[in-house]
């Protein structure tokens, strides 16, 4: 009996002491707001932490307070939009710099549907403020001579940016002249921006395996899963939010982004007005769409083209996606989908499930 135990500890030992080196992969989740929106983790990670690692948040916020705000003073946008017209320009940092070099030909290549110099209109009609409860009082859409004034001072064309040749390897230089009364409003792009911020501290992060990070309506699918499963991306129901229309299922990293005309939006005699403007004539947009999903690695794209899509419509939106080789999903207002060839790969519908 006793050689017996012997020999079980002799054979047990080497299996326990290899058992104590292994780390079990551990699941993290954290629910917080951030950029004016709900920011969602889902980490799976190796090591001890109990808590999401704080540096997400921070660096969501951090762009949002030192670089795109429009109403933070601390902001370079806050910045460049209360001194439109300086002569000399504004040297602008190398990340704000390539976004706006990102946006300015997307601007072109959309046929100006996609415009971050859309700030005049954007604050005039504030459907962030009447569509977050802090203006009440009854809503009525602008005044058109007002809203035409606001279009004459709007438009990428009223910029231009000057940026050295190595913008983007760190170092590159970025000049950006405004005329006056322009105003930079880069909301279509924040969430997809931050998006890339976090994918760049997830891989200098070797205890985090996998994870969804999403913020407000773009999400960041990294790394795998302790199972193997794919990542499982909803695609909500712009008729019904609380519901989905399908899921994506997707291998690895990506950045979804959805722009969506039940995001936010304010309802007045039967009509409406949602956050996604139109800048050839000024209103929300009214392309036949009621959401645009797009898919594709970087996470500005996926936030630009998804609201440029939105704007242009189905065929043209189309175009776009196939110009930038992104995947794109697209649901019409009467509820009917319209997908690229390889979204379908990855989109089931819920019959398909
Ligand atoms: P998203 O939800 O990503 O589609 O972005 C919508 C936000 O982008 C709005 O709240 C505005 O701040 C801004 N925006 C609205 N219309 C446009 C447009 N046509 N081009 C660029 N930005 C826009
Ligand atoms: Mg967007």
């Amino acid at each position: 009996m006793k050689r017996f135990l012997i020999w079980v500890s002799f054979l047990t030992l080497p299996l326990l002491l290899c058992g104590c080196g292994r780390q079990e992969p551990q699941r993290l989740q954290d629910v917080d707001t951030a950029m004016g929106t709900v920011i969602q983790q889902n980490l799976y990670v190796l090591g001890e932490a109990k808590e999401c690692p704080e540096e997400i948040l921070k660096r969501i916020r951090d762009l949002e307070e030192r670089t795109l705000s429009w109403r933070l003073e601390s902001s370079e946008v806050y910045g460049i939009n209360r001194s439109g017209g300086r002569q000399e320009g504004f040297e602008v940092s190398e990340e704000l710099g390539q976004a706006l070099q990102t946006c300015l030909k997307l601007t072109e290549d959309s046929g100006g549907a996609f415009d971050v110099a859309l700030g005049p209109v954007a604050r005039l009609w504030d459907i962030d403020g009447w569509a977050s409860g802090q203006r009440t009082g009854g809503f009525r859409p602008p005044d058109v001579r007002v809203l035409t004034q606001a279009l004459e001072c709007s438009g990428s064309g009223r910029l231009r940016l000057e940026t050295s040749a190595d913008l983007g390897r760190d170092g590159g230089k970025a000049r950006l002249y405004m005329e006056e009364g322009t105003m930079l409003d880069l909301g279509a792009v924040g969430k997809g921006l931050a998006l890339d911020r976090i994918l760049e501290y997830l891989q200098t992060n070797d205890a985090v395996l996998g994870s969804t990070v999403s913020v407000g309506g773009s999400v960041l699918t990294y790394g795998e899963k302790p199972d193997g499963t794919a990542w499982r991306v909803a695609i909500t129901d712009p008729r019904d939010v609380s519901g989905s229309l399908g899921m994506l299922v997707l291998e690895g990293q990506w950045c979804v982004s959805t722009s969506g005309d039940y995001e936010r939006y304010v309802e007045s005699g039967g009509v409406r007005y949602h956050h996604i403007l139109d800048p050839s004539t000024g209103y929300p947009a009214d392309s036949g769409l009621c959401s645009v999903t797009v898919v594709t690695k970087e996470g500005l794209l996926s936030d630009a083209l998804s609201t440029a899509c939105f704007v242009l419509g189905r065929e043209k939106g189309m175009e776009l996606a196939g110009q930038y080789g992104v995947e794109a999903l697209f649901v019409e207002s009467s509820g009917e989908i319209f997908m690229t060839p390889d979204m379908e790969k990855l989109f089931r519908g819920k019959s398909d499930r």
